[in-house]
């Protein structure tokens, strides 16, 4: 079989429109932007934070860089999904990357639900907004009081009532949640019985945000910080009424959904995670070749030298990794390319992580400041690990596919 990495010519002209707009207009505000959140209120944008962020969104949109993500759809580039992992790379180098281009989780993953799976009126009322960048949404399906790693357990209750469902129930890590401009939950429910089989007890459900009996009770913090205004909200729903019509493809569809969810989506996180490795061991070096202790360049002294030639090995497997995956992914056989999503699953934060844990020890103090992105990089990389699905699921994924191999039993 002929495996593939390389981009159409069309393409790599517009990667480098997005390089461009990242390294030179996005970086440059990056600093800015984060130190205005929480000068007035922690869960609104400041005047100047959405001055630089639709300043920068109008410019993507107007040169057409926009919704890259439309990896199967006439409505964008046609981008193959390999073609998109360079792009999402470019968009990891930044916080403020993916909505630039309007390609940030979990709102491409719900576009890509409404697109599939929406009824018109859906289409006109919450994908059209999503995808001019004007609303955004968050997908609710973790629930604090059972293990939703195995997404069976999922227990909000929807009830059939007239022409409405009732939910009751709470949710939590409702990323996205916080954000004013957050409209729409795309909502994990339960509608079937006990007597019903396992992945068709579970549909999904089109939420809006301002229906009455939804209350956000807090924002949940990542090892101390409450990622406003974005936010990864604990949130109850009490007799919260919604139109039948806003069910999903149908009661016991939910597991359906889920897989169809996202689609080339699944490696995105990994994607961006491999742009962050670069940018933090570009910084690596600059501060290695900037700075001296005991007569000499930081990167003369001790193991330094290996350590950044370990770096630049380990991203460069990761990404080739992260290609095999997309390549995968491209010819269309979901079953084929599963073990190797999980792989990079487990690959790429592992690497990037490593990497920006390098960086922070080269840059000293510095390093685990707020004057440098690295600290912030760090939680954020280390989420991925549970926030993608936890490793330990997608080391058992990749066991059962090698094990597979060698028995013809259940494994
Ligand atoms: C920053 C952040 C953002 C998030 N955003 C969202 C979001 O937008 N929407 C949403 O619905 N959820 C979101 N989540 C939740 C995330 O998807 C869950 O935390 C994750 O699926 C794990 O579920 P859990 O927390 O209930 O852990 P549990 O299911 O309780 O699992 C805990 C641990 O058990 C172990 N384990 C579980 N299964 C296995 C197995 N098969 N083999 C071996 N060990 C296993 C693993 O070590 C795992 O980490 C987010 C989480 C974080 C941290």
């Amino acid at each position: 079989m002929n495996m593939s990495f390389t981009m159409r010519a069309e393409n790599a002209k517009l990667l480098e429109r997005v390089r461009d707009l990242i390294r030179n207009e996005a970086m440059p505000l990056e600093e800015e932007y984060q130190r205005e959140v929480g000068t007035g209120d922690r869960w609104a944008y400041t005047e100047r934070q959405t001055e630089i962020l639709e300043g920068l969104k109008a410019k993507a949109k107007a040169e057409g860089l926009w919704n890259f993500w439309l990896t199967d759809s006439d409505k964008g580039f046609g981008l193959s999904t390999v073609e998109y992992a360079y792009f999402a790379e470019e968009m990891g180098k930044t916080p403020l990357g993916a909505e630039i281009f309007n390609c940030s989780a979990p709102d491409t993953g719900n576009m890509e639900v409404l697109e599939r799976y929406g009824t018109e009126a859906m289409k006109q009322e919450w994908l059209k907004p999503l995808l001019a960048g004007e609303i955004r949404s968050a997908y609710l399906m973790t629930e604090p009081d059972v293990a939703s790693s195995d997404a069976t357990n999922v227990s909000m209750s929807c009830v059939r009532d007239g022409d409405h469902y009732v939910l009751n129930g709470e949710k939590w890590w409702s990323s996205g949640a916080g954000d004013p401009r957050c409209k729409v939950y795309i909502t994990m429910v339960k509608t079937g019985g006990d007597d019903t089989p396992k992945h068709q007890r579970h549909s999904m459900i089109v939420v809006p945000a301002e229906t009455p009996g939804i209350e956000i009770l807090r924002a949940m913090e990542v090892y101390g910080h409450d990622d406003a205004p974005h936010g990864h909200m604990h949130i109850r729903f009490t007799n919260v009424r919604v139109p039948v019509e806003n069910l999903l493809l149908g009661e016991g569809k939910g597991f359906e959904i889920a897989q169809g969810r996202l689609g080339p989506g699944r490696i995105h996180h990994c994607m961006r995670a491999i742009g962050q490795a670069e940018i933090a061991l570009e910084q690596m070096c600059k501060r290695a070749l900037d700075r001296e202790a005991f007569g000499k360049k930081l990167a003369q002294l001790g193991a330094n030298y290996d350590i950044i030639a370990e770096c630049r090995m380990e991203i460069e497997m990761a990404r080739l990794l992260c290609l095999k995956a997309a390549w995968y992914m491209d010819q269309g056989d979901a079953r084929a390319a599963a073990p190797w999503i999980s792989q990079i699953k487990v690959v790429a934060p592992r690497t990037a992580l490593k990497v920006i844990d390098e960086a922070v020890q080269m840059f000293g103090g510095a390093g685990v400041s707020q004057d440098t992105p690295l600290a912030t990089a760090w939680t954020h990389v280390r989420t991925l690990r549970l926030a993608d699905g936890p490793d330990a699921v997608h080391r058992r994924q990749v066991a059962r596919s090698e094990l597979k191999k060698y028995t013809q039993e259940k494994v």
